[in-house]
Parts: structure tokens; C-alpha cells; sequence
């Protein structure tokens, strides 16, 4: 029997006004998998990710996450646009860490990874302080349960970050270069954190150009150019012995 996706792109195509974006994407995405996505800037990578997490819509081709086609809804051989309340459920599934943490600022660490619970699912304010109690210790952060974002460091943040996504028990993990933003000394921890999440199985897509993570944590990588897919294997494969003269040339200039 073969595994069903969590996330499959086919033929995907994005245009901003006469800007062709992506130029039709072709992947697949394992459960459990660790999935890199690496590529110049400006090659679509973020795009990509908005799609997948319904805050852009495609032009053509379709994208499935977890068996269901983005943005669409089927009955018998009819597909409906998903309406506004049928798209946020969707999004719940799905937890996004983005460069910049966006963490609520008038909110201690504890109280940005309660809020989603409460606010989105209803959850009793019991429940969702004990979750996040669980989710700062594993991120390493217990202590600093009551500090604001502006009395931790930016990698103590993401981390919070990477926790709040995590509260809302997502069977899906978009990273968007979560530690390109971070001093060099805080990459680390919050590597370390999602090498934690993929022992965990959890299901990633990880944007980045930390070549060393996408090497021994990764399970595939994708490298993009120019809104498509140049190449696609194994970390270490495309990594020590890269096909084609894009990736050797993007690869020279981050390794
Ligand atoms: P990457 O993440 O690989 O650096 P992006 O997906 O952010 O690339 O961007 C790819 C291209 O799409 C860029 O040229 C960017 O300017 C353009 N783009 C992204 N979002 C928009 C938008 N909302 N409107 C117009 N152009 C956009
Ligand atoms: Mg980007």
C-alpha cells in the first residue's frame, strides 16, 4: 500500500499580476518527513509556502494537503471554493514559523501559547496552561514562562514561536527561515528544538539555508530556482554531489 502525502504539489503555478511566480511545482511530501526546501532568494520558496497554507491561491495545477485539495472542497466529481470559516479550520492543522517571530508583545511567553487554544478552539484556560507549561519545557524555555518577548533573546523567541504553533497540535510544521533573523550564536537552540520535533515525527517543510541541518536531520530536499524544482534527493546526495549547474552554483555561495 503507498503511503498517502501530507502534501503533494502537481503542476502548481503562481502569478502576481504578469509576474509568473512558481512555474509549476512538482513534489511530494511523506508524513514524518523532514522535507528541505532550499533556493536563491526570490525563487518562490515563501510563495510556496503560502499556498500550501492557504494564505495564496494557486493559478493552476493542484496542491493536497493531507488527501484534501487546498482551497477546495468535492462533492461527487464537483469541486466548491472553501468558504472563510471552512478555510480557517484548515489552517488550524497547519503551523507556520516565519523569520520574524510576531510573537504578541503585550503577552507573556506563556500567554502567547495559550492564546490559540482559547481563542480558536475554546479551550478552558486550565487545559491550555497546562499544554504550555509541556510545550516551553520542551522548547527549553520553563523558566521564562513570564517573560514578555522584549526580556528574551530572538532565538528564546522563535522558540516561543515554534511552541505557540505547536499548541495547536498541527499535523503539519511550515518553517520560513526560522533562524535567518538570529545571531549566529542562537541558531542552535532553536535547531536543536526542530531536530526534537522531527524525532518527534512531525511532519516539516523546513525553508533554509542551514545546510549542516538540512544534511543530518533532513530526510529530502528540494532545491528551487526560478519557481520550479531543479533537483530533488537525498540531503547528503544533492548536497556532496549536486546535478545540475544552479545547484552547484547556489551551493557554492551557502556551504
Ligand atoms: P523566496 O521566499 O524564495 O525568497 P518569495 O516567494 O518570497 O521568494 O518571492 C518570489 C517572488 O514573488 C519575488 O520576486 C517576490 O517579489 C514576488 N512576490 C511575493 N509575494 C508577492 C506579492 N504578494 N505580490 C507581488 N509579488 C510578490
Ligand atoms: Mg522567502
Amino acid at each position: 500500500m503507498t503511503v498517502q502525502p501530507m502534501v503533494k504539489a502537481e503542476a502548481v503555478h503562481k502569478s502576481f499580476g504578469l509576474a509568473h511566480i512558481l512555474k509549476g511545482i512538482e513534489l511530494e511530501v511523506a508524513p514524518r518527513e523532514v522535507f528541505c526546501l532550499v533556493g536563491p532568494s526570490g525563487s518562490g520558496k515563501s510563495t510556496f509556502l503560502r499556498c500550501i497554507n492557504h494564505l495564496e491561491q494557486i493559478n493552476a495545477g493542484r496542491l493536497w494537503v493531507d488527501g484534501e485539495l487546498v482551497g477546495y472542497r468535492q462533492k461527487g466529481d464537483k469541486l466548491y471554493e472553501l468558504k472563510d470559516s471552512e478555510v480557517a479550520a484548515k489552517r488550524r492543522d497547519i503551523g507556520m514559523v516565519f523569520q520574524r517571530f510576531n510573537l504578541f508583545p503585550h503577552m507573556t511567553a506563556i500567554e502567547n501559547v495559550m492564546e490559540a487554544p482559547m481563542q480558536v478552539k475554546g479551550e478552558s484556560k486550565a487545559t491550555a496552561r497546562a499544554r504550555a507549561e509541556r510545550l516551553l519545557d520542551r522548547v527549553g524555555l520553563a523558566d521564562k514562562a513570564a517573560n514578555y518577548p522584549s526580556q528574551l533573546s530572538g532565538g528564546q523567541q522563535q522558540r516561543v514561536a515554534i511552541a505557540r504553533a505547536l499548541a495547536m497540535e498541527p499535523k503539519l510544521m511550515l518553517f520560513d527561515e526560522p533562524t535567518s533573523a538570529l545571531d549566529p550564536e542562537l541558531v542552535g537552540d532553536v535547531l536543536d528544538v526542530m531536530r526534537g520535533l522531527a524525532e518527534d515525527g512531525m511532519t516539516m517543510i523546513v525553508v533554509t539555508h542551514e545546510m549542516g541541518f538540512a544534511r543530518e536531520v533532513g530526510d529530502a530536499l528540494v532545491f528551487m530556482d526560478d519557481g520550479i524544482v531543479v533537483e530533488a534527493g537525498n540531503p547528503r546526495d544533492v548536497l556532496s554531489n549536486p546535478q545540475h549547474e544552479r545547484t552547484k552554483a547556489f551551493l557554492s555561495k551557502v556551504l
